[in-house]
């Protein structure tokens, strides 16, 4: 037992605390209002803005572990949880994470393969970034981007004058990647240095947010091997304590990673019913100093389809038909419970389990047309 305490109140918060009770734990929230996921299962939530330092002791000074469900959380909010109990993600990880530069020269610098970069800063240094590497090129802010903000795919030179350089002091150039596939592979590791990865996801993308994930990934044994190892080093780099997601590009032989995230992730919702241990009992065992779950399959194949606002139709107001949704055979229904359904935010997700891959996409697939 004892109290874990989760900074951010979202979906991924959610599904911890969830974890987190059935294993016996109490969960405290700290975020900014009580309506949102998190705080709905959980035993306890603060209240607050995060940068507010009051606020912070109130919900750290309740906690034996703490941990956060996402990245762009003020440095010196970690630091002062870091003064009440252990925190994982530490504040070293996270000033990693939150960073695409520091990010990529971290790995780059330890061997990882990662697409290649360089930092630019205006239009000028734009122009000498683009004969390293090469146009097309997608350009990313370093900082607070996610499900694709912050991005332009520059391909051509004369694209560039049409970002917004004023709105961000510091960019990324990254080679556009023609990948066969995305993949991810989540890789928890204790603070002993144990580690224990999940077999590869296999990730769809639409409009630069997850649409599907599956398993077993459609690549070779080697790049299977590749990929695993790769999140292990990556995690051993960093010197993660919790998970972290390793997002990738798979080129026919070739893995690149793309980034990566320490803690929960979209891609691995499917563990909930796919795997002998989920993604967040996972992490409750490695930021506890639990021995780490088994990651195997419990069946041949699993495919998660996320539920964006959209399927709540135009005016977002009107519940879709969940009934006949999960009226399909083996479809999970997960529901995040946000208040307000909006067009691209994530609202819920579906997971089938089953023997073949093509027929658990299908039927997640279908679900969700079922729902519009
Ligand atoms: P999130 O954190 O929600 O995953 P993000 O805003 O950090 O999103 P990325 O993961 O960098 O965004 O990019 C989102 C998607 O855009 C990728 O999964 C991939 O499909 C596409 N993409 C990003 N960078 C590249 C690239 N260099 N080459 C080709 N496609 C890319
Ligand atoms: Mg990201
Ligand atoms: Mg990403």
């Amino acid at each position: 037992g004892g109290t874990i305490g989760m900074v951010g109140g979202g979906q991924l918060g959610r599904m911890f605390a969830m974890a987190a009770a059935s294993m016996g734990y109490r969960v405290v929230v700290f975020c900014e209002s009580r309506d949102e996921p998190a705080p709905q299962v959980a035993h306890e939530c603060v209240v607050g803005k995060l940068d507010d330092m009051q606020a912070v002791e109130k919900f750290a000074s309740r906690c034996d572990v703490i941990t956060l469900e996402f990245e762009n959380i003020p440095a010196s909010t970690i630091a002062a949880c870091q003064r009440f109990a252990p925190t994982y993600p530490s504040a070293n990880v996270l000033a990693t994470a939150q960073d695409r530069l520091r990010e990529k020269s971290t790995l780059q610098n330890a061997g990882l393969p990662v697409a290649p970069f360089a930092e630019v800063n205006d239009f000028d240094s734009l122009v000498v970034a683009s004969e390293r590497v090469g146009l097309p090129l997608i350009l990313k802010t370093a900082r607070s981007g996610y499900d694709g903000k912050g991005q332009h795919r520059i391909e051509t030179i004369e694209d560039a004058k049409q970002v917004d350089w004023a709105s961000c002091d510091r960019w990324v150039a990254e080679q556009l990647i023609c990948f066969d596939r995305e993949v991810s592979v989540i890789v928890a590791r204790s603070s002993d240095g144990r580690t224990a990865s999940f077999p590869i996801f296999e990730n769809e993308h639409t409009n630069h947010i997850l649409d599907i994930s599956m398993v077993p990934a459609a690549v070779s044994k080697k790049v299977q091997n590749q990929a695993r190892s790769i999140a292990v080093s990556a995690a051993e780099t960093m010197d993660v304590v919790g998970l972290l997601c390793v997002e990738m590009f798979v080129e026919s032989d070739t893995v690149l990673i793309n980034e990566v995230a320490p803690r929960p992730h979209n891609s691995g919702h499917l563990t909930i019913e796919a795997c002998h241990t989920s993604q967040f009992a996972q992490h409750v065992r490695a930021i506890c100093g639990l021995p780490l779950g088994k990651t195997n399959l419990v069946s041949r194949a699993a495919a998660m389809a996320n539920l964006l606002g959209d399927v709540w139709g135009s005016d977002c107001e009107s519940p879709p038909a969940w009934d006949q949704a999960i009226a399909v055979e083996g479809v999970c229904l997960h529901l995040y419970g946000k208040q307000e359904a909006k067009m691209g935010r994530k609202m819920g997700h579906l997971t089938c389990v089953g023997e073949d891959r093509s027929r658990v996409v299908r039927s997640v697939v279908e679900a969700r047309q079922r729902l519009v």
